[in-house]
């Protein structure tokens, strides 16, 4: 029987110490508990410490991707809009975040935050709707505000909630207007919080990769970056009814879709565009189009001479496609910009290559970038900046488009 066992059994209960420095006694592995217990105990005499305990099982394996960091060190994000997009996507990527995590929820309907509520561990006293939303202010566990309503709305609550002292992380189009994209900017400013527009696609593994290899000169100097973004507007699905309605969606398939042919031309040339000239087609009659375009062709010229041929639609099949093509080769994204399982190839006088790249989940990149921005205070990748220039890219196309000739702009974005 060891000092440790009474009637046979391991006695947890009476206080033993070691006394003097020989006392021989080595606990064994699965004791590391008992010993570090026993080493705090009084009694008379000096204490000696026990070896360090045991580890039961083997190590931490080898990390295939970095753990989380500790969640009272992870930023508290309060989610805006429990839609189609927050649902199936940004609600369950925070499970993949290192450094974001869910702890509130706004909605105009109590009985959808309730049902999701549970299922992501919010607690009901950080449900809020519109009108208690800035009490929000109140709520320390709350640091960054993220907005996913219609674009019309992304303004007031950016604003309202650099008013609560929090960090805003917006859904893209930033805005409808250029003037609310510069309120939002100064609110924050005045806040002394930070603003991030969402733009997954620089976050997403084969974008990233392709911006890499373009830079480091693989396809040759870039002449033309071919973008295309489409699908079919459905009246019946709810997340396209107020996409039909200009005061909710300020725009109409260019807004909506074709801000990511437009990113791609910008991040694959990484130049700022110098004329831009745009297309409208509207079918005649067609209910969806009354207010709000249907199909852009529009072109983007940029110093270097480099164009970009881009177009979105909201009446043709799903396509969300990128090339770039440059004097040494080409590389295609192919579908570019999907939620996952998006493609790269590159074409060289080496030959065809498929470009495999790990899935990462990108929601869950661009939530941890700006919780991590925000943690190291550093300005993050996709700034309010850079969405205020999209805007400002986009209203001249559209003015382009109105006009029916090319606009010049200068190095902002604005019209020349
Ligand atoms: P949904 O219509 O599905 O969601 C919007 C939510 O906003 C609604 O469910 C509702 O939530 C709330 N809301 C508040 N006021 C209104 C109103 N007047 N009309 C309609 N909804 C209102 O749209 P999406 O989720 O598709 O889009 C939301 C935003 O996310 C848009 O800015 C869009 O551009 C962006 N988005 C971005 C994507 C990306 O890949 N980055 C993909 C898809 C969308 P509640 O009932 O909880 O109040």
């Amino acid at each position: 029987m060891t000092l440790f066992e009474k009637d046979g059994s391991p006695d947890l209960s009476r206080r033993v110490f070691l006394r003097g420095t020989g006392g021989g006694l080595m606990l064994g592995s699965g004791l590391g508990l008992i010993g570090s217990a026993f080493a705090q105990g009084g009694g008379g005499g000096p204490v000696r410490e026990l070896p360090p305990s045991q580890p039961t099982g083997p190590p931490i394996p080898e990390m295939e991707r970095e753990m989380p960091i500790e969640p009272g060190r992870r930023l508290g994000w309060a989610v805006v809009g429990l839609g189609k997009f927050a649902l199936n996507q940004i609600l369950p990527s925070f499970g993949e975040s290192r450094s974001s995590k869910l702890v509130a929820l706004v909605s105009g309907n109590r009985q959808k935050a309730e049902q999701v509520a549970p299922r992501y561990g919010v607690e009901t006293h950080n449900l809020y709707d519109y009108q208690s939303f800035d009490r929000i202010a109140d709520n320390p566990e709350v640091d960054v505000v993220y907005v996913i309503l219609p674009n019309a709305l992304h303004a007031e609550y950016t604003v309202r909630a650099f008013k609560a002292g929090k960090h805003v992380f917006c859904e893209k189009p930033m805005a409808v207007t250029v003037e609310e994209c510069e309120t939002m900017i100064r609110a924050g400013r005045e806040a002394g919080r930070k603003l991030m527009v969402a733009y997954r696609a620089q976050f997403e593994p084969h974008n990233v990769e392709a911006i890499r290899r373009v830079r480091e000169g693989e396809i040759g100097a870039l002449h033309l970056v071919t973008s295309d973004h489409g699908r079919i507007l459905d009246p019946k699905d709810p997340a396209d009814q107020w996409r039909m309605v200009k005061s909710l969606a300020g725009g109409g398939s260019l807004y909506d879709i074709g801000i990511y042919s437009l990113q791609a031309a910008r991040y694959l040339t990484g130049e700022e565009p110098v004329e831009v000239f745009g297309q409208i087609v509207n079918k005649k009659d067609d209910p969806r189009f009354r207010e709000v375009e249907d199909r852009m062709a529009f072109q983007v010229r940029f110093p270097s001479g480099a164009i970009a041929n881009l177009s979105s639609s909201y009446s043709t099949s799903s396509v969300k496609r990128i090339q770039a093509f440059g004097e040494k080769g080409s590389l295609i994204l192919d579908a570019a910009t999907e939620y996952e399982s998006n493609k790269l190839t590159l074409r060289t006088e080496k030959g065809r290559q498929e470009v495999k790249m790990k899935e990462q989940s990108q929601f869950a990149a661009e939530m941890d970038h700006f919780s991590q921005s925000v943690i190291d205070n550093r300005e993050p990748k996709t700034p309010g900046e850079e969405g205020l220039r999209d805007i400002r890219i986009m209203q001249a196309i559209y003015r382009s488009a109105q006009e029916g000739k090319p606009i010049a702009l200068d190095a902002t974005g604005s019209l020349r």
